[in-house]
């Protein structure tokens, strides 16, 4: 427990929850490979044999003695003899002697004797058994060497690599046909407010639809968090420590939404301090939309109290909850962004860092960004936008025409 007094910066916030799971380990499961898109991985993979595992032609056309060819052009082609053919997905079984030829396709095995392909392009027929080359070519031109692609006991990926499309196929290609990744952190989704309601549930006056359990929930899977459970709970201290202590015997993060303020209903913090040692470590974060941002802990599981308002909500998680899971994984993720213009002035307080959300739009082949305006409860806002932008703490807004960076969600 803690007197709450000063708001901490982004940064400092996510030092203290990475601090409070530091001796967290995260089990390792093997999962089949197609399973492992999206995946961390939690150990290094290496090849366990050459790619490619024999010399491949990456052309259509001759194998040949580099030497044979030394000089030949379309005026003086070099004569060589026709000496059989190689056929794809199969063992070479032949040898280029000096002033001889053997037919390879693409990606076909290079015959013994040769160190070079001519393409089809540059040679013509004299007759069934003479091959008129006209072009010289160096060694090693248009053959892929063994082990060039990657070599045996090379390092493909390390720990912490996320798994894309590209990486599936590479790890199919070197014969994987599981691969080790982390398990994903168990995470539990809490909203609360007594104005809230599940969608199946009938609207009131003065009600409304609980929306932060699922934009969290859809957050979390798609960034590979297994959400084990969601609850709307009231704003009642029993209720929520109920919801919490049977989440705590699964969960090893829970998410609390609402209820993070200085209200007299606002009762989150409190709670947290409820549930066991050290409680509540920080409540206030610089930030505009989120400062409403608690963190805590109680038997080992992570709690983190969200503003209410679902904006806010999403800013905080992306910021926070993204980078725990790299940071606790290793993992290599690139936030991915656009740098474009901005259309009009964005005012904003120095204190805290500030994000807004804006809309993407191609111009002359730039993209201009403008910011979209709204409250932070009016969830329609990101849904319109394609990402946000970050003024930076100390920096009193941006100006019409400056380059920014739009961190895409
Ligand atoms: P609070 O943080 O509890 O003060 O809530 C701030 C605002 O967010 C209030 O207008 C709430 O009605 C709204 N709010 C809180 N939780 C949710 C939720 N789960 N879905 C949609 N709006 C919410
Ligand atoms: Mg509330």
């Amino acid at each position: 427990m803690m007197e709450l007094l000063k708001t901490l910066s982004v940064t400092e916030v996510r030092e203290k929850m990475a601090a409070l799971l530091q001796d967290k380990k995260i089990q390792v499961e093997e999962v089949n490979l197609l399973e492992g898109l999206g995946r961390i991985l939690a150990k290094s993979v290496t090849s366990p044999h050459d790619v490619p595992e024999f010399n491949r032609s990456t052309v259509d056309g001759y194998a040949v003695k580099a030497a044979d060819t030394f000089g030949a052009n379309e005026g003086i082609p070099a004569m060589l003899a026709k000496k059989g053919e190689v056929h794809m997905g199969m063992y070479a079984g032949v040898d280029v002697g000096e002033g001889e030829c053997v037919y390879v396709p693409t990606g076909g095995m290079m015959p013994t004797g040769a160190n070079a392909m001519v393409m089809v392009e540059y040679v013509e027929h004299l007759d069934d058994s003479t091959l008129l080359v006209q072009q010289s070519v160096s060694p090693g031109a248009n053959v892929l060497r063994k082990g060039e692609d990657l070599e045996k006991d090379r390092e493909i990926f390390g720990r912490g690599h996320r798994l894309r499309p590209q990486d599936i196929g590479l790890l199919a290609g070197m014969g994987f046909q599981k691969v080790p990744v982390f398990e994903p952190l168990k995470v539990a989704v809490i909203s609360t407010g007594d104005e809230l309601i599940s969608p199946e549930e009938v609207l009131s006056p003065g009600k409304i639809i609980d929306m932060n359990t699922y934009s969290l929930s859809a957050a979390l899977q798609e960034d590979g968090f297994k959400v084990i459970g969601r609850a709307v709970v009231k704003d009642d201290m029993e209720t929520l420590r109920q919801t919490l202590r049977d989440y705590m015997k699964r969960a090893d993060i829970i998410l609390i939404s609402g209820g993070s303020s200085m209200g007299e209903y606002d009762i989150t913090k409190k709670t947290i301090d409820s549930m066991g040692e050290p409680g509540a470590v920080l409540h206030g974060m610089s930030l505009k939309p989120g400062k409403p941002t608690i963190v805590g802990m109680a038997e080992g599981v992570l709690m983190i109290g969200l503003p209410g308002q679902p904006v806010s909500a999403l800013v905080v998680y992306h910021l926070l909850m993204k980078p725990l899971l790299w940071k606790l994984t290793g993992n290599d993720t690139i936030t991915p962004i656009v740098s474009g213009e901005l259309t009009v002035n964005i005012p904003s307080a120095p204190g805290r860092e500030h994000y807004v959300m804006v809309t993407l739009e191609q111009e002359n082949g730039r993209w201009m960004v403008s910011p979209q305006h709204g409250k932070s409860g009016m969830l329609s806002m990101m849904g319109r936008s394609q990402g946000m932008v970050r003024i930076p703490v100390n920096q009193e807004g941006l100006s019409n025409g400056d380059k920014v960076d739009v961190i895409l969600f």
